[in-house]
């Protein structure tokens, strides 16, 4: 049996940037980069007024103060999208507005707060330095400079930045696209009454939301009940339309777990079955052709902590993203966890999270089986006790990998 690092790294080995393609910089939020992004031309294209006030040189208001305002003619108006028709000579200004282009001559511009207009001519109450509220042409990008490099996720400023230098469509890693299949004849929707012997399907929808929230596209399959037959049907129809095929459930050692059988008599190859890990341990991995299946177990838990610690990495790895981890914080546990009989597998354990005296506590969710839903709504983090780790007394530090957002919470 695997243990943790081993088969993320088993994944991860299988699992390659898909090819790039080129969409509209608008659907590309969220994606990586394939491309740099060249600025076509200055951003700004020209110098112009960072202020609503006048344009003027700086020689001409250097004396200039509440007390001796200087006395400026004012030759015409230039609002944003025009161009003033004549230069700014000594002792006139150009009325100006935000982002319109800075007239011939004037080097400066005095913002309308600290003037005062009369007739057509205008009062400079404050003496400025040459080139104040002028933002000069390519200030922000240089005409060909690369201003995003391929591997940068595409961040709302990114999208900004990248339509600023002139580019509508992106190349960017798409989206991958994966399967969600689920397996039990157990199971009913979420809006039904459980009849006898009968659970809702949580899976379903748990693992639609984090696949989503990795960035990547779910596709949601119809329920699969365990038969062979039906099995196979799922698998064929989720392997022809998608990227990654997520199964959950049936992969344990019960009599109706057919998923290993039906897989091997398609030709997959299973790279790995089980991990020394809790919850998950019948996890499974197989690839076929340039697919990949992973086997998530049906425990509501460890279905949800397979995908995060196994699924979540692997599909940023498959959109191209450098990062694959959440970030790893130390904290103090506040309460003694014990292994148990478990103790040789790393446990993922769901914690809540307080920083007191700048220094971060743990508490657990509460009772942590794999079938405790609940500890994942609570859950801000999971704390990683290796493998080697059979007891964490109260007051020990633990790492605990950061998967919320304090504002999540
Ligand atoms: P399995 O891995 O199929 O043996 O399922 C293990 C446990 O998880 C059983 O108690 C199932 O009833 C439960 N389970 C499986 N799939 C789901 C699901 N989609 N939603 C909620 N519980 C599930
Ligand atoms: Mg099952």
């Amino acid at each position: 049996m695997l243990n943790i690092e081993e088969a993320l790294k088993a994944i991860l080995d299988h699992a390659t940037p898909l090819t790039p393609v080129s969409m509209p910089l608008d659907e590309a939020a969220g994606l990586v980069l394939a491309e740099n992004v060249i600025a076509h031309g200055n951003v700004p294209p020209f110098a112009n007024s960072a202020m609503d006030g006048f344009a003027v040189l700086a020689t001409d208001i250097q004396q200039a103060s509440e007390a001796m305002p200087v006395r400026l003619r004012i030759l015409e108006d230039v609002p944003a999208g025009s161009i003033a028709t004549q230069p700014v000579r000594p002792g006139t200004a150009i009325r100006i507005m935000t982002g319109a282009p800075l007239p011939g001559g004037a080097d400066t511009v005095v913002h309308v707060e600290v003037t005062r207009a009369e007739g057509n001519d205008v009062l400079i109450l404050l003496a400025l330095k040459n080139g104040v509220n002028v933002r000069s042409a390519g200030e922000d990008m240089k005409d060909g400079a690369i201003v995003l490099a391929a591997g940068t996720v595409l961040r709302p400023g990114e999208v900004g930045v990248s339509a600023a230098a002139g580019h509508a469509t992106v190349t960017v890693h798409p989206r991958v696209h994966v399967a969600i299949l689920t397996t039990g004849s157990e199971l009913v929707n979420a809006d039904q009454v459980p009849g006898p012997g009968q659970i809702r399907d949580a899976n379903a929808h748990s693992l639609r939301a984090q696949v989503a929230a990795m960035g990547a596209e779910p596709v949601v399959f119809a329920r699969v009940p365990d038969t062979r037959a039906a099995v196979r049907t799922a698998l064929e129809r989720a392997l022809a339309q998608t990227d990654v095929v997520l199964t959950n459930g049936g992969v344990s050692v019960g009599d109706y777990d057919f998923l290993k059988d039906v897989l091997q008599e398609m030709g997959a190859e299973l790279v790995f079955w089980r991990v020394k890990q809790k919850p998950g341990k019948p996890m499974a991995f197989w690839t076929l052709g340039s697919r990949h299946i992973v086997g998530l177990p049906g425990n509501p838990v460890s279905c949800m902590v397979c995908a995060e610690e196994y699924v979540r990495p692997m599909v940023r790895r498959m959109m191209g993203h450098a990062l694959l981890y959440r970030p790893v914080r130390t904290a103090v546990l506040d309460e003694r966890y014990a292994k148990g009989a478990d103790a040789r597998r790393t446990h993922f354990v769901r914690v809540r999270l307080q920083e007191r005296d700048g220094v971060l506590h743990a508490t657990l969710t509460g009772p942590q089986g794999s079938g405790i839903l609940t500890s994942m709504a609570l859950a801000m983090g999971i704390a990683v006790i290796p493998e080697e780790t059979p007891v964490v007394e109260a007051g020990q530090t633990i790492d605990v990998q950061l998967t919320d957002l304090p504002e999540d919470h």
